[in-house]
């Protein structure tokens, strides 16, 4: 069966690393049909709107989007629903990408570029996943009005409302507990039951849905414990799952234990594991088309589509693989380069990671 991507490479650095990605794509030579549109401030310079009917439309008829990145400063005084950002949050809309999956990985040749120390992260393999369209971002009513009770009666407040229903509980939890089963087993579910009626129905459900995945081991954790341990014991964990604002919080915190943003994808999904895979960094307009940027983040993302979407586990274990023999190798692009290491660009990076899917040797550098 064939699938079909929708390839997006957006602005800045992203058309560069989109394109070292899907050389790694058609290297695996798989049954799969690549069609590119313009997204971001591309789209918006193309026919005024950084998400056009055309892309859209594409992304829906597509079984997975692999997206690079969007923005610009330039675009910063346009009105905010031209903004290439709007795009991103469009698409997370329309194509109903409630489960945000954020791997954190230490790779054994960059543990000096994490803030703790090497043994607490050496061989860190993490998996936030985060709870995407629902919780105190989205939840009505909010706003700002007079206080007519609490503590200054009469004074100007704001308010917002976090809330969660039990079949948005369900769904993600279902997630997590699938992509555990794929991993180590292991789920923590973090929550603030012991404060907030919205996390007490969120650990009663994950609980509920567990008794459909007894081969996987649950535990629950309150949100500023796993805040500590995540910097204390960070391999103790395995999946954590957790809603919009905790997710939102601890995926950057575990981000950060890696050290570099070049080396991070994502994936959010839906119900049918449909996905938008793409770098968790942005577009760095201040190092675009220079042929600098790290297209790992990109190639890994390329990992997780085959993995969650395309039901591809052996073709995503090779893509990571190749990437911890190009690291093993010595390869560095600048933003991971360390002394001793040979600094590469981007395409080359890519050659390399193409060369050792198809089973080409990378010269090891001293
Ligand atoms: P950024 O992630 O683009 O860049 C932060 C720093 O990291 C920069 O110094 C950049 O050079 C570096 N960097 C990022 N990715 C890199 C890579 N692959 N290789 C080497 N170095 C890399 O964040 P920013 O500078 O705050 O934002 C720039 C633009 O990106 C803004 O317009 C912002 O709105 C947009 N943005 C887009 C997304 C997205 O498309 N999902 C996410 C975040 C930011």
């Amino acid at each position: 069966m064939t699938h079909k991507i929708a390839i997006l490479p957006g602005d800045g650095i992203g058309p560069e690393i989109v394109a070292e990605a899907v050389r790694v794509l058609r290297a695996l030579e798989l049954p799969l049909e690549l069609e590119t549109a313009a997204v971001g401030g591309a789209a918006f310079e193309a026919s005024g709107h950084p998400l056009p009917e055309a892309t859209l439309a594409l992304a829906k008829a597509a079984d997975a989007v692999l997206f690079g990145a969007v923005g610009d400063w330039k675009y910063d005084k346009l009105e905010r629903a031209l903004r290439p950002e709007q795009a991103i949050l469009g698409l997370r809309k329309q194509l109903g990408l409630f489960a945000n999956l954020r791997p954190a990985i230490c790779y054994e040749q960059l543990t000096h570029a994490s803030s703790l120390k090497p043994e607490l992260v050496a061989g860190l393999d993490i998996l936030i996943i985060r709870e995407l369209t629902g919780d105190i971002y989205f939840g009505q009513p909010r706003g700002r009005r007079t206080a007519v009770d609490g503590h200054f009666p009469g004074a100007e407040e704001a308010f917002d409302t976090m809330r969660y229903s039990r079949p948005e509980i369900e769904r993600i939890a279902h997630v997590a507990f699938q992509a555990a089963r794929k991993r180590r087993g292991r789920l923590t579910s973090v929550d603030k039951a012991n404060v907030l009626e919205t996390f007490q129905l969120w650990k009663d459900v994950v609980g509920e849905v567990h008794a459909q995945y007894p081969d996987v081991q649950l535990d629950h954790m309150y949100v500023d414990n796993a805040a500590m341990q995540l910097v204390k014991a960070p391999k103790a964990f395995d999946v954590v799952v957790t809603g919009n604002m905790f997710g939102d919080i601890l995926s950057d915190e575990a981000a950060m234990l890696t050290g570099s943003i070049g080396m991070l994808p994502s994936a959010s999904l839906d119900e049918h594991n449909k996905g938008l895979y793409e770098p968790s960094h942005g577009s760095a307009p201040d190092i675009a088309g220079k042929g600098l940027a790290n297209p790992l983040a990109t190639i890994l993302s390329v990992a997780m589509m085959l993995r969650y979407t395309l039901q591809q586990a052996e073709a995503a274990g090779r893509v990571e693989r190749a990437v911890q023999s190009v690291l093993a190798a010595g390869l560095r692009t600048a933003d991971i380069w360390s002394a001793g290491t040979r600094k590469v660009g981007t395409r080359e990076i890519g050659d390399a990671v193409v060369a050792a899917i198809t089973g080409k040797t990378i010269a090891k550098t001293s």
